[in-house]
């Protein structure tokens, strides 16, 4: 079994960690909240004084942090991992960044000794306390190799996606898709009701047709076709509007600095932050079918 480092136990990281213990292994946690870290300590975890004591604990060091911003000053800084790490440690960052971060960390890791990966994950919450988050990994094979069995402690998909930064990639460029498709899922049964069309009705063309996507067919964004679709229990996040947005704006800085077109996704972007600036961002994302809606009324 892994000594694991794990910094950052929040909404995600928290029950990630809580399947590592249940696993076997040996994790010493820390969280700069007091509270994060008492809720590590109820379910068994080793709770470390601070960042550097929870990167130095282990033969693997784990992250989950909110942001690029949070990365780079948790593995940088004098006080920071790879300072602080043990020597030959494996470096595992999930948290959903920046493609530049990810890179520059991981450069920064490779300078000093240490094999690294990005592996942010989608599945949400619900998918990190029962253990089937998808991982998209990026970074060199023989690290993944060592990764390997400690993710699958935690998903239950783990796609290696290339080199450093891939992992981050490829989730952004997932969560462009996810985005866009959502709305436009939402504009067509909005349209759908003026037109006098029910929405099982559109589902069921839609859904064995050409429209079909996964916004569609195993989320739709209504109540009634699909049951277990947040919107049938008042769209409670399963994934938050506010997430999207933040995925949504990492694609628009990525294709801005890759001169990559992104006129869907930089509209997607703008209509979710409008709809997070109402005070929807706690809301899941699929709710945004609740502002279109709000808004063909107003006309
Ligand atoms: P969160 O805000 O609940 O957790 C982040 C934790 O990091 C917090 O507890 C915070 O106190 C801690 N933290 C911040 N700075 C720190 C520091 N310097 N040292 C130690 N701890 C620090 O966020 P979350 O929902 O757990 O998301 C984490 C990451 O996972 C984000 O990048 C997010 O985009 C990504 N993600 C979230 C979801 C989701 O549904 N929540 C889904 C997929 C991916």
């Amino acid at each position: 079994m892994a000594a694991i480092g794990f910094i950052g136990l929040g909404n995600m990281g928290a029950p990630m960690a809580a399947n590592l213990l249940k696993a076997g292994h040996h994790v010493t946690g820390f969280d700069i909240l007091p509270q994060a870290r008492e809720r590590f300590a109820e379910k068994g975890g080793k709770v470390a004084k601070d960042a550097a004591a929870a990167a130095a604990a282990g033969e693997v060091v784990m992250t989950m942090l909110p942001a690029g911003q949070e990365v780079r000053a948790v593995y940088l800084g004098g006080d920071g991992v790879i300072a602080r790490a043990k020597a030959g440690a494996l470096l595992l960052d999930c948290s959903t960044i920046d493609v530049e971060s990810a890179r520059l960390v991981a450069a920064r890791a490779a300078e000093a000794g240490f094999e690294m990966l990005d592996a942010p994950v989608s599945g949400g919450v619900a998918g990190a306390e029962s253990a089937s988050l998808t991982f998209m990994v990026g970074g060199a094979a023989a690290a993944f190799a060592r990764a390997e069995p400690l993710l699958a402690a935690m998903g239950k998909t783990i796609v290696p996606c290339g080199p450093a930064g891939n992992g981050q990639a490829a989730k952004i460029c997932n969560n462009l898709i996810l985005g866009v498709s959502m709305i436009a899922v939402c504009e067509a049964f909005s349209l759908a009701a003026r037109l006098g069309l029910s929405a099982q009705t559109l589902f069921d063309v839609s859904s064995r047709s050409s429209g079909q996507c996964w916004s569609l067919s195993s989320y739709c964004p209504v109540p009634g076709p699909v049951p277990s679709s947040p919107a049938n229990r008042g769209y409670k996040a399963g994934f938050s509007a506010a997430m999207m947005l933040k995925d949504l704006r990492l694609a628009e800085g990525a294709a801005l600095a890759t001169s990559a077109a992104n006129p869907l996704g930089a509209a997607a972007a703008n209509l979710y932050q409008i709809f997070v600036d109402e005070g929807a961002g706690a809301s899941d994302f699929s709710a945004i079918y609740r502002f279109l809606r709000r808004e063909s009324e107003k006309s």
